[in-house]
């Protein structure tokens, strides 16, 4: 131990681009090094120390019982636990296996599927233990990783703006791709965070930061549909990165039942 407060980093399922996004910190990183005792980070150091670690950071989604059982022991080892992500805030791209027939999938996929130990749904982690704070993106920004790291060493909360990607094309002065171009685009219920990349390249948002505070998906739906998309298009824009998160989930599923959609 050295006195520092000790950081650890752990991934359940995932594809290691948040944690690349923390070695992607590289000058930032060292100073980090030279503040943190990164005690756990398979990514980037065979040192692997026990708890109790000051800061956990997740990466990942819940998707078999072996990883139900080993987050409830990092929860009770970390006194902050920081979920990154898609995958960790919201089950991730594998939680498409949510709408599907998993054993289907194993059987179809694996010559002996007997041997697959998989949960049914991929869950996010705070659907299995208290979080301390979800930093959203697929993958995070580093800029808002840094900046939780920081909060939390300085024992304050992360000013992580709570708001839809419309308003960062508003704050870079990105000219609105759905109504100059009548491009489809998710950014007015998807959570900032990105400083509106794909706009700014004249396409439209597909929402891989995962949904802003009290998204209107209802209006974005109808409107979607006055663009002229077709109703499992809509539904599909709905089904990527998070597509398990409770609002993108009810929007897709409001598509494919319109009854639904009048009363949302
Ligand atoms: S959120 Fe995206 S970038 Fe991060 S681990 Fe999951 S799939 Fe990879
Ligand atoms: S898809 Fe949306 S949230 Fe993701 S980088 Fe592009 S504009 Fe940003």
């Amino acid at each position: 131990m050295t006195g520092k407060p000790r950081l650890a980093v752990f991934k359940f399922a995932s594809c290691d681009g948040c944690q690349l996004t923390l070695l992607d910190c590289e000058d930032e990183l060292l100073a980090l090094a030279d503040t943190l005792e990164i005690a756990h980070f398979t990514e980037a150091t065979r040192t692997s120390l026990p708890g109790p670690y000051d800061l956990a950071l997740v990466e990942g989604s819940i998707t078999t019982p072996e990883d139900a059982e080993r987050i409830e022991r990092v929860r009770a080892d970390s006194r902050f636990l920081v979920v990154l992500g898609a995958c960790a805030t919201a089950g991730g791209i594998q939680a498409l296996r949510n709408f599907g027939d998993v054993r289907g999938f194993t059987e179809t996929v694996y010559a002996r599927p007997d041997y697959i130990s998989t949960l049914e749904h991929s869950t996010a982690i705070a659907d299995h233990v208290p979080v301390d704070f979800e930093l959203r993106g697929c993958p995070i920004d580093r800029g808002q990783l840094l900046e939780v790291i920081t909060a939390y060493l300085a024992g304050r909360k992360p000013r992580i703006p709570d708001r839809s990607v419309c308003y960062e094309c508003k704050a870079r002065g990105v000219v609105c791709v759905s109504v100059a171009d009548g491009t489809p685009c998710l950014g007015p219920v998807t959570h900032a965070g990105c400083g509106a990349i794909c706009p700014a390249f004249r396409r439209g948002c597909f929402g891989c930061f995962g949904p802003a505070r009290e998204p209107n998906t209802p209006a974005l739906v109808r409107l979607l549909r006055e663009q002229g998309e077709a109703p499992e298009h809509i539904a599909r824009v709905f089904r990527t990165f998070n597509a398990a998160s409770p609002a993108f989930r009810a929007a897709a599923e409001s598509v494919d039942d319109p009854d639904r959609e009048v009363r949302s």
